[in-house]
């Protein structure tokens, strides 16, 4: 059917993306899209990096004004979708019927505090657990702008802090609070970043924090609890800690709630295909989805996830089987402690290094795995390294970083 019609739903860097590409295929149809947050979509990374580290950054978060000239519903809730009658039925009254639909509604930071949640909710409230006594949130997250300004609000009275959740987002922000001169404790079931990077990196970014000052806490399963003005945090086998500031970054949700009852649930997952498609005329991409990747079908709530997800999903919905498939090639960084890091290829990497090679600042260094699933991973510590090169190293191996020959001169002919 000839699409008319298209109805994007979420305004982060999912739907930013799946707009742009849309008119970069040739839609020139109506296009709208819905967006809970009030907000032009903006780099949720930078909320947690040079955001909090407060380095004059407090920009660092804008993207460029759109400029694929949809109809921008912000501040408006998908709550519900008749994918037989294609339509979205809005919060604010209404539906929106649509020819095609690209579902973008990302994820929500999941919390401790029970009875919290609820998409938008961090959009214009404070994206905080239940208020203490002294009328601020008892937990902090950090998912949205509003959540960040609030935090750094919060940070810059040097309170003492814990944070909960040993993963990259949980060691950005114990980071951000030190550099703001914070007593940091950060609680973690395991050693910090191992579930996501592996051993070796996660030893590398630990022993970084610890020297700078982080106090790191073994322990799952934790509680909070009312403390005067402050907040307890109970561990599972008993022991107990103290701080003024809470901040948990215990992983994420998908908000797939407006899609209750639409069948396109599995198993409550929205599973895409190769092409981004949930049926033809509806697609996914970025945090909400499920995506089939080498290593399964599974989530990979990241920033270029989101963007090659949702390129790949517009001209899926336009063009259908004759669209090209999704070759997901992962792609992370993350900073802190004075450590940066870029990684191209599957995550976690397990065991020592394949490739080690000492870069000339302090602390540098570039690395290569060879993995068993696809090609190697490759992960730039410190060191600058244009990311195509390090895809080149994580796919072809050290031989890629070698210079290539000249060209030899052709023989002058007679
Ligand atoms: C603090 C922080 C730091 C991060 N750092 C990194 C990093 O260093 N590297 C990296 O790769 N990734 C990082 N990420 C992850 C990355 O930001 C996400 O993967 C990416 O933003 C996902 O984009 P998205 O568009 O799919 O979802 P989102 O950004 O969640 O956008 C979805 C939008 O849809 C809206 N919405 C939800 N439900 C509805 C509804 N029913 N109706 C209308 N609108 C709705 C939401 O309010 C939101 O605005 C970070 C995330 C955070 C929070």
């Amino acid at each position: 059917m000839t699409m008319r019609r298209i109805v994007v739903v979420g305004n982060g860097i999912a739907g930013l993306t799946a707009c742009d590409s849309l008119r970069s295929a040739g839609f020139d149809g109506e296009l709208t899209v819905v967006g809970a947050e009030p907000h032009h979509p903006y780099s949720r990374p930078a909320l947690s990096k040079a955001l909090l580290h407060g380095d004059d950054a407090l920009q660092a978060h804008q993207l460029p004004e759109p400029t694929h000239d949809a109809t921008e519903l912000l501040g408006v809730s998908a709550t519900g979708l008749d994918p037989d009658a294609r339509l979205v039925r809005l919060d604010e009254g209404g539906e929106l019927p649509y020819d095609g639909l690209v579902i973008a509604s990302g994820s929500r930071a999941r919390r401790l505090s029970s009875g919290q949640g609820g998409v938008g909710q961090g959009a214009g409230g404070p994206g905080a657990g239940g208020p203490q006594r002294d009328g601020f949130p008892r937990e902090l997250t950090l998912r949205t702008i509003e959540d960040a300004v609030l935090l750094k609000e919060r940070v810059a009275a040097r309170p003492s802090v814990i944070v909960i959740g040993g993963g990259p987002l949980g060691m950005e922000v114990a980071s951000g609070c030190l550099h703001m001169g914070c007593e940091v404790t950060l609680v973690s079931d395991v050693k910090p970043l191992s579930r996501q990077l592996g051993g070796h990196l996660a030893d590398i970014f630990t022993s970084a924090a610890v020297r700078r000052g982080l106090r790191v806490v073994g322990g799952g399963q934790a509680r909070l609890v009312d403390h005067g003005t402050g907040t307890r945090v109970v561990l599972a086998e008993g022991t107990e800690l103290h701080a003024d500031l809470v901040v948990t970054a215990v992983g994420d949700e998908p908000n797939i709630e407006w899609l209750a009852g639409s069948d396109l649930l599995t198993d409550g997952a929205l599973r895409v295909d190769s092409r981004g498609r949930v049926r033809p005329e509806i697609v996914a991409a970025g945090d909400v989805a499920f995506f089939p990747t080498l290593r399964g079908v599974q989530r990979v709530p990241l920033w270029t996830s989101a963007i090659d997800q949702a390129k790949v999903a517009a001209v899926g919905l336009l063009q259908g089987d004759a669209a090209p498939e999704f070759n997901f090639q992962p792609y992370f960084w993350t900073e802190g402690f004075g450590v940066s890091l870029k990684a191209v290829g599957f995550m976690p990497v397990a065991g020592e290094p394949d490739f080690c090679e000492p870069g000339t600042g302090n602390d540098s260094l570039l690395l290569r795995w060879d993995n068993v699933v696809g090609s190697g991973t490759a992960a730039a510590v410190n060191y600058r390294i244009p990311v195509p090169k390090l895809r080149r190293l994580a796919d072809e191996g050290p031989a890629a970083l070698r210079p290539a020959a000249p060209a030899r001169a052709e023989p002058a002919r007679a």
